[in-house]
């Protein structure tokens, strides 16, 4: 059996260090708000290669957190509109309702399946105040044309940077690029810690602080509350936990990649498509993370069922796109056909920080020979 993702595999590579880790926080007696969530933010910035990182409970709380510091700051106002690729994961879509913007949903780039600037600057209107650039499966976007597009129309950009820990632009990482980015460190993502956990990235300092503090209670000061916040802090033990896998981080990258290049070189079905990256420019200067290796094939669920009989695990990021959700049951008039066919289409092969040679050879012969 080829697993999808083995999470126990992945974190028994470092079962030591992370049990040290737990231990230590167990005995400091200091469980929220303390050195370790402190450390980790100065060494998640660093990565990233950006100022400030405030750590929060989980992603969506980063990207939600984001948008209101926003509002509170009177950078955005409820209704204004914020442009977010049609085929994203709800998340994204629904950190904008949350805050009473308006999701325009824009058609992703169907080769890389992020936005590009040509469709998400025609469906800039007056109205549009934010973009939300998500670097769907760990390709980044195409940061510098949506940044370009962003200035020339005084947008904010904010990246959901949840799949895509590590990608970068011109040695220029996601997290770096937007005004802010929204991290997510749930078990699966490429940096993942032991539970929930997220972060928000910024070179903002005034935006840092109101996020903290709108994280927080809404508070900056004990007692004193100047916005009505809520509760989404990262835990001592969870940024323990993180800060030993950020270690290890560069080194499953780079595995990841080894099986998506086995993969790129092994699979000669042409029943299959395999995934690219976005054009040949950013095909020498941007890095893919590999958090998805998504394929794309007319006949899906023939093939889906083709690997489950030979024992491999897949899934599919996503089933249904955003404006076919009950929860936005008002879109369903919509229609977004690019969108809707990469949904019929995709499917997920198995990849991670611990899948061995010989379960990568037997995914590439098992779908080499679907017919
Ligand atoms: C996982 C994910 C999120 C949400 O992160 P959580 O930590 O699960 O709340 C947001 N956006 C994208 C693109 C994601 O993949």
């Amino acid at each position: 059996m080829v697993p999808f993702l083995d999470l126990k595999a992945i974190n028994a590579q470092y079962r030591d260090e992370l049990a040290d880790a737990a231990t230590r926080v167990i005995d400091s007696g200091w469980y929220i708000q303390g050195t370790e969530v402190r450390a980790f933010e100065e060494e998640f910035a660093e990565y990233c290669g950006s100022k400030h990182c405030i750590g929060v409970a989980n992603g969506l709380d980063a990207l939600i957190l984001t948008l209101r510091a926003w509002k509170e700051m009177g950078m955005l106002n409820e209704g204004d509109e914020v442009i977010v690729p049609a085929n994203t994961y709800i998340a994204s879509i629904l950190a904008i309702t949350e805050n009473r913007l308006k999701p325009v949903l824009v058609e992703p780039d169907e080769v890389s399946f992020n936005l590009c600037s040509e469709k998400a600057a025609s469906a800039i209107t007056p109205r549009t105040k934010a973009i939300v650039a998500v670097h769907l499966y760990g390709q980044i976007s195409p940061m510098p044309e949506l940044m370009r597009l962003a200035e020339e129309h005084g947008l904010l950009v904010l990246e959901d940077s949840a799949q895509a820990h590590g990608a970068s632009i011109d040695s220029r990482k996601a997290g770096s690029w937007g005004h802010a980015a929204g991290f997510s460190f749930y078990p699966g993502k490429n940096l993942g810690a032991l539970g929930d956990a997220g972060a928000v990235t910024t070179d903002d300092q005034e935006l840092a602080k109101t996020i903290r503090a709108l994280a927080n209670y809404g508070s900056h000061e004990k007692y004193q509350n100047l916005y009505q916040g809520i509760n989404s802090r990262l835990d001592e033990i969870q940024a323990a936990m993180l800060r030993v896998k950020l270690r290890y981080l560069e080194d499953e990258i780079a595995h990841r990649r080894s099986v998506a290049d086995a993969y790129l070189n092994g699979i000669s079905n042409t029943e299959i498509c395999l995934p690219l990256q976005s054009n040949t420019r950013q095909k020498i200067l941007s890095t893919h993370v590999w958090h998805l290796f998504v394929v794309r094939c007319q006949h899906r669920e023939m093939l889906r069922k083709h690997l489950e009989r030979k024992g491999i695990k897949t899934l599919i990021h996503y089933p249904i796109p955003p404006h076919k959700q009950e929860a936005y049951h008002e879109w369903c008039v919509q229609s977004y056909p690019i969108s809707e066919l990469i949904h019929e289409q995709i499917l997920s092969l198995p990849i991670g920080p611990t899948l061995i040679k010989s379960d990568v050879e037997a995914v590439i012969q098992a779908v080499n020979s679907f017919r």
